[in-house]
């Protein structure tokens, strides 16, 4: 039976005790997609933002999107703190990792160790940091495939022993409400995924 982790998230987010504000490290792509999930994570939990994203292969793009979220995160008004952390950009790390597979379509087993390779940084992080949790903020584009991310993010809080916050944030119109809040706030909206192999195929 297809999972709904949705409802796993409803079910952490119903456990919390009362007047506790779990941390959380929310590996975050790019501001757009970090806007409906700050929005509602902050409401519970005590957020890190943490930018690392050695995908997007051009560094004026890379810049680009990150000066977006900072702005985003100063001008959000968001209900707890949230703080902002920059990972190493180091695209090479994603070349080699891509090695064989440039022609592969979006959506394809690229993405899928494209995932890991992000949220395999974050996780680490989050234990090194003792945060309570770990998350991404992947799962909200409709193009991205939710049991990866969830069956990746999983396998990795095992491996780094660290609690994964489950996500499908597209659910709930929550790729629609990232629509609204990016136009509220104006926010550069990127026509691509990230990585060089994407750049003409449009999301
Ligand atoms: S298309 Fe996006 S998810 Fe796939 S490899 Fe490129 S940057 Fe990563």
């Amino acid at each position: 039976m297809k999972k709904n982790y949705q409802k796993e998230l409803d079910r952490l987010i119903n456990e919390i005790p009362e007047g506790q504000t779990p941390s959380l490290l929310l590996h975050a792509c790019c501001a757009p997609c970090s806007s409906y999930v700050l929005e509602y994570l902050s409401e519970y939990y005590s957020i890190t933002v943490y930018y690392y994203n050695p995908n997007i292969t051009e560094e004026g793009e890379y810049i680009k999107r990150i000066n977006e979220l900072k702005r985003l995160i100063r001008e959000m008004p968001l209900k707890n703190e949230v703080i902002f952390m920059e990972g190493p950009y180091d695209p090479e790390v994603f070349f080699e990792m891509a090695k064989g597979m440039e022609s592969l379509p979006e959506g394809g087993e690229r993405c899928y160790h494209c995932y890991e390779l992000r949220m395999r940084e974050a996780a680490r992080i989050a234990a090194e940091k003792g945060f309570d949790y770990y998350t991404t903020t992947l799962s909200i584009s409709p193009h991205k495939n939710a049991d990866w991310i969830n069956e990746i993010g999983e396998r990795l809080a095992t491996e780094y022993a660290v609690h994964h916050l489950p996500s499908d944030f597209k659910k709930r119109d929550g790729y629609k409400r990232s629509i609204e809040l990016s136009a509220k706030y104006d926010l550069y909206r990127q026509s691509y995924c990230g990585c060089v192999y994407s750049k003409n195929v449009v999301i």
